[in-house]
Protein backbone atom coordinates (compact mmCIF):
# COMPACT_ATOMS: atom_id res chain seq x y z
CA UNK A 1 0.00 0.00 0.00
CA UNK A 2 1.17 3.41 -0.79
CA UNK A 3 -0.28 7.28 -1.21
CA UNK A 4 -1.43 7.39 -4.72
CA UNK A 5 -2.58 11.28 -4.02
CA UNK A 6 -3.26 14.28 -1.98
CA UNK A 7 -5.43 16.52 -2.59
CA UNK A 8 -4.82 20.05 -0.31
CA UNK A 9 -8.00 22.79 -0.09
CA UNK A 10 -7.53 25.60 1.52
CA UNK A 11 -4.66 23.84 3.60
CA UNK A 12 -1.85 26.22 4.75
CA UNK A 13 -0.30 27.66 2.00
CA UNK A 14 -2.69 26.03 -0.88
CA UNK A 15 -5.21 28.63 -1.06
CA UNK A 16 -6.47 26.94 -4.11
CA UNK A 17 -7.75 23.14 -4.54
CA UNK A 18 -4.01 20.96 -5.71
CA UNK A 19 -3.49 17.14 -6.33
CA UNK A 20 -0.46 16.02 -5.77
CA UNK A 21 0.54 12.62 -7.66
CA UNK A 22 3.29 10.42 -5.59
CA UNK A 23 4.90 7.27 -6.99
CA UNK A 24 4.77 3.91 -5.35
CA UNK A 25 8.75 3.86 -5.29
CA UNK A 26 10.61 7.34 -4.58
CA UNK A 27 8.91 10.86 -4.38
CA UNK A 28 11.01 14.06 -4.50
CA UNK A 29 9.03 17.19 -3.82
CA UNK A 30 11.54 20.61 -4.57
CA UNK A 31 11.55 23.89 -4.15
CA UNK A 32 12.48 27.10 -2.22
CA UNK A 33 12.20 28.00 1.00
CA UNK A 34 8.81 28.96 2.61
CA UNK A 35 7.30 27.09 -0.89
CA UNK A 36 5.25 24.73 0.87
CA UNK A 37 7.28 21.36 0.96
CA UNK A 38 6.93 20.57 4.54
CA UNK A 39 3.17 21.95 4.67
CA UNK A 40 2.62 18.53 1.83
CA UNK A 41 3.99 16.37 4.73
CA UNK A 42 1.98 18.36 7.66
CA UNK A 43 -1.09 17.59 5.33
CA UNK A 44 -0.68 13.60 5.33
CA UNK A 45 -0.10 13.95 9.27
CA UNK A 46 -2.94 16.00 9.83
CA UNK A 47 -5.68 13.82 7.11
CA UNK A 48 -4.36 10.81 8.73
CA UNK A 49 -4.45 11.91 12.32
CA UNK A 50 -0.52 11.04 13.10
CA UNK A 51 0.56 13.74 15.12
CA UNK A 52 -1.13 17.01 17.44
CA UNK A 53 -1.06 20.33 16.08
CA UNK A 54 2.59 21.02 17.69
CA UNK A 55 3.52 18.51 15.02
CA UNK A 56 2.09 20.09 12.02
CA UNK A 57 3.47 23.18 13.03
CA UNK A 58 0.26 25.21 14.54
CA UNK A 59 -0.43 26.23 17.60
CA UNK A 60 -4.60 25.71 16.69
CA UNK A 61 -6.52 23.65 14.15
CA UNK A 62 -7.36 26.93 12.17
CA UNK A 63 -4.16 28.10 11.79
CA UNK A 64 -3.97 25.43 9.21
CA UNK A 65 -6.52 26.58 7.21
CA UNK A 66 -5.51 28.77 4.39
CA UNK A 67 -4.92 32.54 5.00
CA UNK A 68 -3.77 34.73 2.55
CA UNK A 69 -2.04 37.30 5.17
CA UNK A 70 -0.56 34.29 7.05
CA UNK A 71 2.68 36.21 7.40
CA UNK A 72 1.61 40.07 8.47
CA UNK A 73 -0.08 40.80 11.58
CA UNK A 74 -2.57 38.89 13.27
CA UNK A 75 -6.04 39.91 11.40
CA UNK A 76 -9.72 39.37 13.09
CA UNK A 77 -11.87 36.53 12.04
CA UNK A 78 -12.87 37.15 8.84
CA UNK A 79 -15.77 34.50 8.66
CA UNK A 80 -16.58 31.40 8.22
CA UNK A 81 -13.63 29.26 7.02
CA UNK A 82 -12.86 25.33 5.95
CA UNK A 83 -9.95 23.25 4.27
CA UNK A 84 -9.87 19.98 3.56
CA UNK A 85 -7.29 17.41 2.96
CA UNK A 86 -7.65 14.05 1.16
CA UNK A 87 -4.96 11.27 1.44
CA UNK A 88 -5.71 8.48 -1.38
CA UNK A 89 -4.20 4.97 -0.82
CA UNK A 90 -3.07 2.61 -3.18
CA UNK A 91 -4.58 -0.40 -1.95
CA UNK A 92 -4.10 -2.47 -5.05
CA UNK A 93 -1.99 -5.03 -3.24
CA UNK A 94 -4.85 -5.89 -0.72
CA UNK A 95 -2.76 -4.81 2.33
CA UNK A 96 -6.56 -3.98 3.89
CA UNK A 97 -9.82 -5.95 2.90
CA UNK A 98 -12.65 -5.13 2.52
CA UNK A 99 -13.75 -6.69 5.57
CA UNK A 100 -11.42 -4.13 7.52
CA UNK A 101 -12.74 -1.55 5.48
CA UNK A 102 -16.03 -2.39 5.89
CA UNK A 103 -15.63 -2.35 9.48
CA UNK A 104 -14.06 0.90 10.15
CA UNK A 105 -16.39 2.70 8.17
CA UNK A 106 -19.30 1.41 9.88
CA UNK A 107 -20.79 0.61 6.36
CA UNK A 108 -21.13 -1.68 3.46
CA UNK A 109 -21.00 0.75 0.79
CA UNK A 110 -17.42 1.81 0.29
CA UNK A 111 -17.33 0.93 -2.87
CA UNK A 112 -14.24 0.06 -4.41
CA UNK A 113 -11.47 -0.77 -2.04
CA UNK A 114 -8.40 -0.90 -4.61
CA UNK A 115 -8.30 2.89 -3.79
CA UNK A 116 -9.01 3.74 -0.03
CA UNK A 117 -9.66 7.65 0.33
CA UNK A 118 -9.20 9.21 4.13
CA UNK A 119 -10.27 12.64 4.01
CA UNK A 120 -10.54 15.78 6.74
CA UNK A 121 -11.96 18.52 7.03
CA UNK A 122 -11.64 21.25 9.63
CA UNK A 123 -14.29 23.87 9.83
CA UNK A 124 -13.96 27.40 11.72
CA UNK A 125 -17.55 28.94 12.71
CA UNK A 126 -16.38 31.67 15.41
CA UNK A 127 -13.03 32.87 16.12
CA UNK A 128 -12.42 30.11 18.81
CA UNK A 129 -14.92 27.47 17.49
CA UNK A 130 -13.85 24.86 15.07
CA UNK A 131 -14.85 21.30 14.14
CA UNK A 132 -13.00 18.42 12.57
CA UNK A 133 -14.64 15.66 10.29
CA UNK A 134 -13.29 12.87 9.18
CA UNK A 135 -14.35 10.59 6.15
CA UNK A 136 -13.57 7.20 5.32
CA UNK A 137 -13.79 6.31 1.16
CA UNK A 138 -16.57 9.40 1.41
CA UNK A 139 -18.56 7.66 4.72
CA UNK A 140 -18.38 9.94 7.80
CA UNK A 141 -16.04 8.25 10.72
CA UNK A 142 -14.25 9.40 13.25
CA UNK A 143 -10.45 9.42 13.82
CA UNK A 144 -10.20 6.37 16.05
CA UNK A 145 -11.86 4.41 12.87
CA UNK A 146 -9.00 5.88 11.21
CA UNK A 147 -6.35 5.13 13.67
CA UNK A 148 -7.72 1.60 14.05
CA UNK A 149 -8.00 1.21 10.04
CA UNK A 150 -4.38 2.51 9.51
CA UNK A 151 -2.60 0.68 12.42
CA UNK A 152 -3.41 -2.71 10.47
CA UNK A 153 -2.15 -1.74 7.57
CA UNK A 154 1.13 -0.98 9.66
CA UNK A 155 1.20 2.75 10.01
CA UNK A 156 0.50 4.54 13.54
CA UNK A 157 1.28 7.70 15.36
CA UNK A 158 4.28 5.94 17.25
CA UNK A 159 5.76 4.82 14.51
CA UNK A 160 8.84 6.36 12.30
CA UNK A 161 6.64 6.54 8.82
CA UNK A 162 7.70 10.35 9.08
CA UNK A 163 10.82 11.42 9.59
CA UNK A 164 10.59 15.19 10.41
CA UNK A 165 12.82 17.78 8.98
CA UNK A 166 15.12 18.20 13.12
CA UNK A 167 15.09 14.50 13.46
CA UNK A 168 18.00 13.59 11.79
CA UNK A 169 19.68 16.24 14.00
CA UNK A 170 18.63 14.96 17.10
CA UNK A 171 19.62 11.34 16.60
CA UNK A 172 23.10 13.01 16.17
CA UNK A 173 23.25 14.70 19.09
CA UNK A 174 21.56 12.93 21.04
CA UNK A 175 23.58 11.20 24.14
CA UNK A 176 24.93 7.19 23.30
CA UNK A 177 21.71 5.76 25.93
CA UNK A 178 18.83 7.73 24.04
CA UNK A 179 20.19 6.61 20.62
CA UNK A 180 20.14 2.82 21.57
CA UNK A 181 16.89 3.61 23.14
CA UNK A 182 16.06 4.10 19.81
CA UNK A 183 17.75 1.21 18.23
CA UNK A 184 16.33 -0.94 21.00
CA UNK A 185 12.61 0.24 19.92
CA UNK A 186 13.43 -0.37 16.06
CA UNK A 187 14.62 -4.35 16.70
CA UNK A 188 11.67 -4.70 19.32
CA UNK A 189 14.03 -5.24 22.07
CA UNK A 190 12.49 -1.95 24.35
CA UNK A 191 9.68 -4.43 24.48
CA UNK A 192 11.36 -7.18 26.48
CA UNK A 193 13.31 -4.37 28.92
CA UNK A 194 9.64 -3.47 30.04
CA UNK A 195 8.41 -6.46 31.22
CA UNK A 196 11.71 -7.21 32.44
CA UNK A 197 11.57 -4.15 34.25
CA UNK A 198 8.12 -5.13 35.30
CA UNK A 199 9.05 -9.14 36.79
CA UNK A 200 11.74 -7.01 39.15
CA UNK A 201 8.85 -4.63 40.20
CA UNK A 202 6.99 -7.57 41.32
P1 LIG B 1 11.88 25.12 3.78
O1 LIG B 1 12.65 24.80 2.54
O2 LIG B 1 12.37 26.37 4.42
O3 LIG B 1 11.74 23.97 4.72
P2 LIG B 1 9.15 24.65 2.91
O4 LIG B 1 8.99 24.51 1.42
O5 LIG B 1 9.13 23.40 3.70
O6 LIG B 1 10.41 25.56 3.25
P3 LIG B 1 6.76 25.31 4.34
O7 LIG B 1 7.21 25.33 5.76
O8 LIG B 1 6.03 24.12 3.87
O9 LIG B 1 7.98 25.63 3.38
O10 LIG B 1 5.83 26.56 4.04
C1 LIG B 1 5.92 27.73 4.78
C2 LIG B 1 4.96 28.76 4.20
O11 LIG B 1 3.63 28.36 4.43
C3 LIG B 1 5.17 30.10 4.89
O12 LIG B 1 5.36 31.09 3.88
C4 LIG B 1 3.86 30.35 5.59
O13 LIG B 1 3.46 31.68 5.53
C5 LIG B 1 2.89 29.50 4.78
N1 LIG B 1 1.72 29.15 5.59
C6 LIG B 1 1.66 28.39 6.72
N2 LIG B 1 0.40 28.33 7.21
C7 LIG B 1 -0.37 29.06 6.34
C8 LIG B 1 -1.74 29.42 6.31
N3 LIG B 1 -2.63 28.98 7.23
N4 LIG B 1 -2.18 30.21 5.29
C9 LIG B 1 -1.32 30.65 4.34
N5 LIG B 1 0.00 30.38 4.33
C10 LIG B 1 0.48 29.60 5.32
MG1 LIG C 1 10.46 22.60 5.15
Amino acid sequence: MHIKALVLDKFKSFGRKTRIPLYEDFTTISGPNGSGKSNIIDSVLFALGLARTSGIRAEKLPDLIYNPGHDDEAGGFAGEREASVEVILDNADGTLSREQVVSAAGSENVGDIEEISVRRRVKQTDEDTYYSYYYLNGRSVNLSDIQDLLAQAGVTPEGYNVVMQGDVTEIITMTAGSRREIIDEIAGVAQFDAKKADAFGE
